[in-house]
């Protein structure tokens, strides 16, 4: 069975088509400038999804985006199937779930009901996702369709994890708490850390998981189930990222706000757009660049990563100490997976946990591998995340047999 992955945001959508047989990705692209005048769909398919098909028109709405994309899916020349019935199952990435939904679910009229629900809490994402949703039921009717939500891992965190200090009326009138996100592939590669570390017969009951890409997040999770995580209401929240601060003292809202004659929304998307490594280095919110910038003598670079090193490893310390010690910790998506000196520089000073790297060991990239020293009380891995791959797990096992 194929099952095709949608990311759908307010003005692009991404998908992905992947092969359930061998969990291969036949064909993946990005409809961008959903819309606006001029539109343009880059489709790849082939070996590696190496070959690339590019048309440039306009996307009146999703709708016509998801059209767009299914006919490129068949074309004669660059398509991958020969029939769009050959789709099994459409699965689609949803921002936020609020504290309705603990798991992905087929998509019907409560779940839309639901997903709706939560524009409040996911105003820029959730109607994204809807529609893309909405497109997929217009074009191609009958075919099940499954919403996977970036909080749902996050549900099972206790309330004293996941309630802020503010009065309680505010939680209980507007939901105000701690979500979480990149739950897709806290779950995938959490689930992943336990299958090995127990093949290698080892402990694998309190696991760290550092996601750290663009926007980066940790979660705690003991015996297979999160309970902490370091985003919260929004994934402003937590460690320093590539272009938002992480946390922050909430008065330096009032005071950028004031001093700048900003709004607090626009404060807010200084926050999230302009801080963290991009911000403090002033050169680039990619690491790598932030990487060469500090090699080049930058000093606000290297002040960035130090930045970014120091509150990863305290969420660590922090972690292990709610879950009353560590057995794993574990790196993964973009940075996580590549930047070996990235990974060794959070490590640092955290062999009084146990937590040790091997310096060999830790030159891999973007592969599954142990990076910690032999006999290390802490185990440390590399485990690549794929949380499109984990959207379609869960749209074949909830419409399997449908
Ligand atoms: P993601 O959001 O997971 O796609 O991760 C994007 C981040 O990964 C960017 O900051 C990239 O600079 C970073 N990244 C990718 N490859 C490398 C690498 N080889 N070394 C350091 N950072 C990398």
């Amino acid at each position: 069975m194929k099952i095709l992955v949608i990311n759908a945001g307010s003005s692009s959508l991404k998908y992905q088509l992947i092969d359930m047989d061998t969990q291969l990705v036949v064909a993946k692209g990005l409809a961008e400038r959903i819309g606006m005048d001029t539109g343009k769909l880059t489709h790849k398919y082939g070996r590696d999804c190496e070959e690339k098909f590019v048309v440039d028109t306009c996307f009146k709405d999703h709708t016509s985006a998801i059209q767009l994309v299914l006919e490129a899916l068949v074309d004669k020349d660059h398509g991958v199937i020969a029939d769009v019935k050959e789709i099994g199952a459409v699965g689609h990435r949803v921002l936020h779930g609020g504290d309705k939904f603990t798991a992905s679910c087929i998509v019907d009229d409560a779940c839309k009901k639901a997903i709706r629900d939560c524009f409040p809490l996911g105003p820029l994402h959730n109607p994204a996702n809807l529609q893309g949703i909405l497109a997929c039921e217009a074009v191609m009717p009958g075919t099940p369709q499954v919403a996977v939500f970036d909080t749902a891992f996050h549900q099972t965190m206790p309330p004293e994890a996941y309630m802020y200090g503010i009065p309680m009326e505010y939680y209980k009138k507007y939901a105000i708490r701690r979500y979480g996100f990149h739950g897709t592939s806290h779950r995938f590669v959490s689930g992943r850390a336990i299958e090995i570390l127990k093949a290698n017969g080892k402990k694998a009951d309190k696991i760290v998981i550092c996601h750290l890409g663009n926007g980066s997040s940790l979660s705690a999770v003991v015996n297979g189930k999160c309970v902490d995580t370091s985003m919260g209401l929004t994934p402003l929240e937590g460690v320093l990222m590539g272009t938002r601060s992480g946390s922050l003292d909430p008065a330096v809202v009032e005071c950028i706000a004031n001093n700048e004659h900003m709004t607090v929304t626009e404060t807010l998307n200084v926050l999230n757009k302009k801080s963290g490594l991009l911000g403090i280095s002033g050169a680039s919110s990619d690491m790598r660049d932030v990487n060469k910038a500090a090699e080049e003598g930058n000093k606000d670079a290297q002040l960035a990563l130090d930045m970014w090193a120091y509150g990863i490893r305290k969420y660590i310390g922090a972690y292990a100490a709610a879950m009353g010690g560590i057995d794993a910790l574990i790196f993964t998506a973009g940075i996580g997976e590549n930047d070996a000196a990235g990974r060794a520089k959070v490590c640092e000073g955290l062999s009084f946990l146990g937590i040790e790297i091997d310096e060999a060991k830790n030159k891999v990239r973007g592969e599954e591998a142990c990076i910690s020293k032999d006999g290390a009380p802490v185990q440390v891995w590399v485990i690549p995340t794929n949380e499109e791959l984990a959207i379609a797990l869960d749209t074949l096992a909830l419409t399997e047999g449908k």
